[in-house]
Order: structure tokens, then sequence, then C-alpha cells
């Protein structure tokens, strides 16, 4: 298992990586009106003639998820993304998201094409768990039921008994400790220790951690809240207790977005990726939303609130990878196979007991 300073240098590592490379490429933050025009009616044309669907996670930039929505594609989760492509008519799916998203598209649409705007956007999570590594852990631990978070690679996935979403965690590690089955959970630390709270399970953690909701600070949350008293705080489960503690709704996205939407409240403080103002002021328009505070842009901020993977995707990447079919996304078949026992286990499960298995990625 990674040691804590290995995990954090690699994420620091990671991030200015990203930052460099984003500053170099990301042109549709340099495009303006005219030329983003033009890149979404070219892309619209290629959507039809590819016989493609663009779906996009909620992260993503705004510009991407009003062209999935004006072009009869889908804004969601990765699970509900992955659900929406398997079900598409369309033999090509476009997935505008990370590395993880576009696999798990693949495994439960094995005869579609997916392609993705860039494959080189992944996430701290996914980074934190290499499957040698892990596969080592769990086999050092052969009596625990193993429980992995839906953003893991396709092979970490393969290595499970269980994938979860965030919203349907819970439920599945409840119903296991009532079986009086023990847990591994991997790979983010903040989520498997409010499972472990919520469930009182038996659980080891693996000692991985998302870098945007990691960095929102409980001191921040409460000083914006002192400005703004009538605002609730919602909160994804990725974040630090701390800042659990506090919030009024701890929920997947899907869950922050209906929270919002059938809250009384006229103003929230979100502690997830700023990609998601993009639905939550689509679908309440009348509401304010404020940003959950990090350290800032000049001080320790390594995302400041917005993923810098997700950032990768931007328009004239889209174009060129509809253009020439390139970044395909592929997933041997026989790891697909083995990747989709532990995925479909969740899709039944959440079938039987009438859940959503909506959540954040
Ligand atoms: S927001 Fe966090 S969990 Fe989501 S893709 Fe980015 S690093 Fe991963």
């Amino acid at each position: 298992m990674n040691t804590e300073s290995d995990a954090v240098n690699t994420l620091a590592a990671d991030s200015q990586l990203v930052r460099k490379h984003l500053a170099a490429v990301n042109l549709s933050a340099q495009m303006d009106a005219e030329q983003i025009a033009d890149y979404k009616a070219r892309i619209k044309v290629l959507l039809k003639e590819k016989d493609a669907v663009l779906v996009a996670h909620y992260y993503t930039d705004a510009l991407l998820q009003e062209l999935a929505e004006e072009s009869g594609g889908f804004i969601s989760d990765s699970l509900e993304m992955a659900r929406f492509g398997r079900d598409a008519k369309e033999t090509t799916l476009v997935v505008a998201g990370v590395r993880f998203m576009g696999e798990t598209a693949s495994i439960l649409s094995p005869d579609k094409t997916v392609l993705m705007p860039t494959l080189e956007a992944t996430c701290s999570l996914d980074l934190a768990c290499p499957i040698d590594d892990f596969a080592a852990f769990c086999d050092a631990h052969p009596d625990r039921e193993v429980v992995v978070y839906a953003n893991t690679s396709a092979a970490v996935k393969a290595r499970a008994d269980w994938v979860v979403t965030s919203s349907i965690a819970v439920d599945v590690v409840e119903h296991l400790a009532a079986q009086g089955k023990k847990i591994i959970w991997a790979p983010d630390k903040h989520l498997g220790s409010y499972i472990q709270k919520r469930s009182g399970a038996d659980m080891l953690l693996w000692d991985g951690a998302c870098i945007v909701h990691e960095e929102f600070k409980a001191k921040g949350l409460l000083d914006l809240r002192a400005v703004h008293p009538d605002a609730a705080i919602l909160a994804h489960p990725e974040s630090p207790a701390a800042v659990l503690d506090i919030a009024d709704v701890v929920g997947s996205t899907t869950q922050i977005i209906n929270a919002a939407v059938n809250l009384p409240n006229e103003s929230f403080i979100v502690a997830t990726d700023k990609g998601i103002f993009y639905k939550l002021q689509q679908l309440a328009p009348n509401k304010r939303f404020y940003i959950a505070p990090t350290a800032g842009n000049d001080a320790t901020c390594r995302s400041c609130a917005h993923c810098p993977w997700m950032a990768m995707n931007s328009l004239d990447r889209l174009y060129q990878s509809l253009l020439s079919g390139s970044n395909r996304v592929s997933v041997d078949r026989e790891l697909a196979k083995r990747a989709m026992i532990p995925l479909q286990r969740m899709l039944d499960f959440s079938a039987q007991h009438k859940l959503r298995v909506a959540g954040k990625a």
C-alpha cells in the first residue's frame, strides 16, 4: 500500500503535470463566441454522420454539457453515463469525462465504439490505486469482501467483489455487514470513513483521496455561512470528515442536485466540483449557489474546486477525436468480462432494493 507521503507526492506531481499540459493545449478557453458556435455546429454534424452520441459528466466544461443536451446526448455521473450509453441506439459513444468513465462505458457496451476527447484525463483516486499494490493488499486479507468505488481502473474493478457509487455504497456495505462480512474499501479514504461511520461495518480503508474534494475546508465553510446564514451546505462524501460533519446534506452529485431543487433554502454552499453549477443553475435558476472555500489559488490549492483532469475535455479535442476516430477506449475483453461481474452485482442489488445507483463518478 502507498504511504501517505508517496500519495501526496504523486498527487502534487500529477497536478503540476496537468496544469502545465492545460496551459499549453486547452484551446477552447481562448475561443471567442463565433469559434465556439462554429465548433459546436461542426460537432453536431459529425455526431450525426458517425452515428454517435455525446455523454458528459457533470464536472466537465459547461460548453460540453450544453452541447450534450443540444445534440440529444446526456449529462450525469459516470454510471448513469454508462447506462445511458448502453441503452443508446447509436453505435459510437463520445464520453466527456475521465478515463475510468470511458472504460466503464466500454465495459457496459462492449460492441460499441467509445471515444474520448482525451485519454490523458485520469483521476487521483484511480492513480492512487494501482492494480498490483491493490491485488497484493486484497490477497493479504482473503477473509474480506472487496468493495471498490466506481473511480477505479477496469483492472481494480475486475479484482473486486462489488463496485459501488457514492449513493449506493452505504446500502451495499450495510447489507454485507448484516451478513457478518468484513470489508476492504478502496480507494477514497474519506468516503470510506463516511460509509464506516454510517454502517458500523468492519472496514479496512485504502489511502486514496480526490484532489478536488480533499481541499474543502470546514473553517472556510463556516466563515462563508456566517455571511450567508440561510444557505444550506451540500457536500459530496469524498470531502474530509470535518466538512461532512457540518454539512446539511451529504450526497452524490445527483443527490446534491436534488437537494438544491427540493430544499426550501434560497441559497446553497456547494462542496463539490464547480462544474456541477451548470446543472444547478439550470434546474434551480432562482436560487443562489456559492462554491465551498478551498485554500485559494494563491495558497496550497491544487484543484480550486475544479478537477484538472475533467478540465482537459475541451471542444477542440472533442472535435478532433470525433473527426479522426482517435482516443478510442479499449478494455481487454477478458478483463471487461471480469469487471462486469461486480458492476452487474451492484445493478442487480439496486434493482432488488429499488435504489438508484446514481453517484458521483
Ligand atoms: S473530481 Fe476527483 S474523483 Fe472526480 S475525476 Fe477528478 S480527481 Fe477523480
